[in-house]
């Protein structure tokens, strides 16, 4: 029986800084982003104000995944040039939050360039043992067949894991390809390194099939809010990612596969702005439940799957009872709303297998659903009547939810 308890409590962390690892370590709740840019790559900002900015909003953990590049070695960027308003205003944010000296710039052939620090060097400014974390990463990043593209984020390495894409591949190629990489990875280090699979919608890469053929990875995004991710699918071709996410989840259940779990991510890209608009920091998130705040430990709970995502929706009980065979759900409410917390699973009939079925809908703040033993896993997804976090249309607005991972199929 896992019951994962209530939020986060500076005692228990301080009790886990002073006892070390010798003693039985408390679980705690930590609130991280697995996907976010920077000037390292397409992103809109220096690392160390993106972090800074995640760690303010209250973050225990922070992954910065650029495309196909570990913010490691030396690299400046050019400003006044290309680029100039991007890099210019994020010049200035970063010297108001770190000082006038803080940027170390030079001209070199006649342009003005800036230094991008390394994690290493961001690390020490703002990490603090049991406050705030960084989790190296990248996002392998391949343009493929058909004008689609796979992107995937391994979390918690230390090199580059270097993808050599080819337009002639098809997305099941490049999968492999990808996951051979990670493969290779960890079978050559004793790290924990998680695997997801990003936005399966964008470009209308992913379908379900290609989802079951991943047998080495941990997760797929089921929620990214970023812009053209179409996380609910866009209501012709494109299917919402949640009903992919079950539908290669009942494939990969009945082949004998563990299933992915879901992740929610920012995949942030934009900074500075007024008020949360797509690719913004803060939207989407994950709620992970670990015995300490250490690269190694959130990956290591992330692939046993204990943690929830969350768009914002704080849950108090997520309690997953084999024995019984009971799933209990519990939100932490913020007053004068109202939830709804649903059971979806894929249920055995007589007529054959219905995938991603609402199999219980409980209005209030705890719920508990009882196994029939019918079903091939159970997940819960609560919703509320907050209006939404930013409204854009149908398919892409972001609304306050909470997924869990699906239970019950371990037999
Ligand atoms: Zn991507
Ligand atoms: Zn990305």
């Amino acid at each position: 029986m896992i019951n994962l308890s209530t939020s986060l409590r500076p005692a228990v962390l301080l009790s886990l800084a002073l006892w070390g690892s010798c003693q039985a370590a408390e679980l705690a709740w930590y609130k991280g982003n697995t996907h976010t840019h920077t000037f390292w790559s397409d992103g809109g900002e220096f690392p160390e104000t993106v972090a800074d900015t995640y760690k303010q909003k209250g973050y225990h953990f922070l992954a910065l995944s650029d495309h196909n590049v570990v913010s490691q070695g030396e690299r400046w960027i050019t400003y006044a040039a290309d680029k100039t308003a991007t890099v210019d205003a994020a010049m200035q944010r970063t010297r108001a939050r770190w000082g006038a000296d803080h940027l170390q710039v030079r001209e070199k052939e006649g342009k003005k360039q800036v230094r991008l620090w390394p994690l290493n060097e961001v690390r020490k400014l703002v990490e603090q043992p049991g406050r705030f974390i960084m989790i190296e990463s990248e996002e392998l990043t391949s343009g493929v067949a058909e004008g689609k593209q796979v992107h995937s984020n391994a979390l918690n390495i230390d090199k580059r894991l270097p993808v050599k894409p080819n337009k002639e591949n098809t997305v099941d190629q490049e999968l492999a390809a990808h996951q051979k990489l990670v493969h290779d990875y960890r079978q050559g280090t004793d790290q924990p390194v998680f695997w997801c699979i990003n936005h399966p919608n964008y470009k209308s890469s992913l379908i379900a099939k290609n989802l079951v053929g991943v047998t080495e990875a941990n997760a797929v995004e089921i929620m990214n809010t970023s812009a053209t991710c179409f996380n609910r699918g866009n209501g012709k071709d494109l299917i919402p990612v949640e009903q992919m996410w079950d539908e290669a989840n009942t494939a990969r259940l009945q082949q004998g596969l563990v299933p992915l779990y879901g992740v929610a991510a920012d995949d942030t890209h934009k900074y500075g702005e007024d008020k949360p608009v797509l690719y913004s920091p803060g939207l989407a998130w994950v709620m992970v439940h670990s015995p300490a705040l250490t690269a190694a430990a959130i990956s290591t709970a992330m692939q046993q799957g204990d943690f929830y995502c969350s768009t914002g929706i704080t849950l108090e009980t997520v309690d997953f009872d084999q024995p019984a065979g009971t799933l209990t759900i519990a939100v932490a409410p913020e007053p004068g709303l109202h939830y709804t917390i649903d059971f979806v699973g894929s249920v055995k009939t007589a007529d054959g297998i219905q995938i991603g079925q609402v199999l219980q809908s409980t209005e209030g703040i705890r719920a508990v659903y009882k196994l029939k033993g019918t079903e091939l896993f159970v997940r819960a997804v609560v919703r509320c009547d907050a209006p939404p976090v930013i409204k854009y249309d149908d398919f892409s607005n972001v609304e306050r939810k909470a997924w869990t991972q699906p239970v019950a199929w371990k037999k």
